[in-house]
């Protein structure tokens, strides 16, 4: 097939072009490398069967395609409120103009959707069947509400256009080719605890978090994608749930550092709790994820003792 990826410069666009070249397929790789790099896919320039366009997504493209994973958008809280509007603009525009190409060429369309539609949630852990408790005018609205929106749309054009849609709701995710600044928990510990620095926790540390691997969540994806019982809205997530104080000991532990863990400020609006329930990605796509926290951790500090 030719797979539209957008956003596939990033850190989840990267491992899925990777997933979908060595499953034999041809991939147009659209990003404005705003948060992504032509490092993440510079080992993809030589293969034939991949190609990089750089484009905005808040602007139409036309690409004949059997199928669109539509990733484009800042995930990182500090890279996401950098320009506001513009990750709104992101989301729905991106959303319409995937569904608009998708409507015309009759390509399956999927959404990297996220935990964040869940807000901080009252329900615990979250299904799918939540409908969150999200601020519509804080800090992170701009990230949560696009997202929101665009599952609006997919579901509109799904009804309305009958767009063959498929839905995920992501939750965090780590490994290789996260952004070494882009402010996310697990890269900020890792990054400090290699340098010797202080290990940044907000708030108290007692908020929770659930942390799925790279590798498990693009298998998650493909598995979404290529099949035709149900188009989501699926959770795909790791139900382990650590808070961040556990995640810091976690890093120290492994990277053996002798870095010292500091409080600072807890940002606004910063969810308590999260875990994924993940009954319907069993149930659907037999699906669940294989790599534990350790392990993965492990990894990942393999890759960014490259780096930093
Ligand atoms: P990332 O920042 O590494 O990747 C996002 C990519 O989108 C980057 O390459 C960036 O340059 C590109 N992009 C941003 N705005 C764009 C625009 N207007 N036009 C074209 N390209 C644009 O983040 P990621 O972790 O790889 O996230 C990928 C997707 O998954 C995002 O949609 C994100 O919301 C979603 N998601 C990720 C997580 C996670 O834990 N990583 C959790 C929930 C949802
Ligand atoms: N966090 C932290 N120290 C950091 C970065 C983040 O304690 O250096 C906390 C943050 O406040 C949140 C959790 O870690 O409670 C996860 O943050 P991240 O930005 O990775 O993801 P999100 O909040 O979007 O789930």
């Amino acid at each position: 097939m030719r797979i539209l990826v957008t956003g596939g410069a990033g850190f989840l666009g990267s491992h899925l072009c990777d997933r979908l070249l060595a499953d034999g397929n041809e991939v147009v790789c659209l990003d404005n490398l705003f948060t992504g790099s032509k490092a993440n896919i510079a080992h993809l320039a030589t293969n034939t069967n991949f190609e990089f366009v750089r484009h905005d997504i808040i602007d139409p493209f036309k690409y004949e395609v059997d199928q669109i994973y539509n990733l484009a958008c800042p995930a990182s809280p500090p890279h996401y409120q950098y320009n506001p509007i513009k990750t709104t603009k992101t989301s729905v525009m991106g959303a319409i103009n995937c569904l608009g190409l998708a409507k015309r060429v009759r390509a399956r369309v999927f959404q990297a959707s996220t935990s964040e539609v869940y807000g901080d949630p009252a329900v615990h852990p979250q299904p799918e069947s939540y409908w969150g408790n999200v601020n519509p005018i804080g800090k992170r609205s701009c990230y949560d509400e696009g997202k929101r929106c665009a599952e609006t749309l997919f579901f509109d054009y799904h009804r309305e256009n009958k767009v063959d849609i498929r839905v995920v709701r992501i939750f965090n995710t780590y490994g290789p080719r996260m952004h070494p600044n882009d402010g996310r928990v697990v890269s900020n510990f890792i990054v400090q605890a290699l340098k010797g620095e202080n290990i940044t926790i907000y708030g108290d540390g007692q908020q929770t978090r659930s942390f799925c691997y790279v590798d498990d969540l693009i298998e998650g994806f493909i598995r979404l994608m290529d099949q035709t019982e149900t188009v989501g809205p699926i959770n795909i997530g790791n139900p382990g749930e650590f808070t961040m104080l556990e995640l810091a000991e976690n890093v120290l532990k492994i990277t053996k550092s002798k870095s010292k863990i500091v409080h600072k400020p807890l940002p606004s609006d910063d969810p308590r709790q999260r875990k994924p329930d993940i009954t319907l990605a069993k149930k659907y796509l037999k699906w669940e994820p294989k790599v534990p926290l350790a392990e993965g951790l492990k990894r990942t500090i393999t890759y960014f003792k490259t780096k930093v």
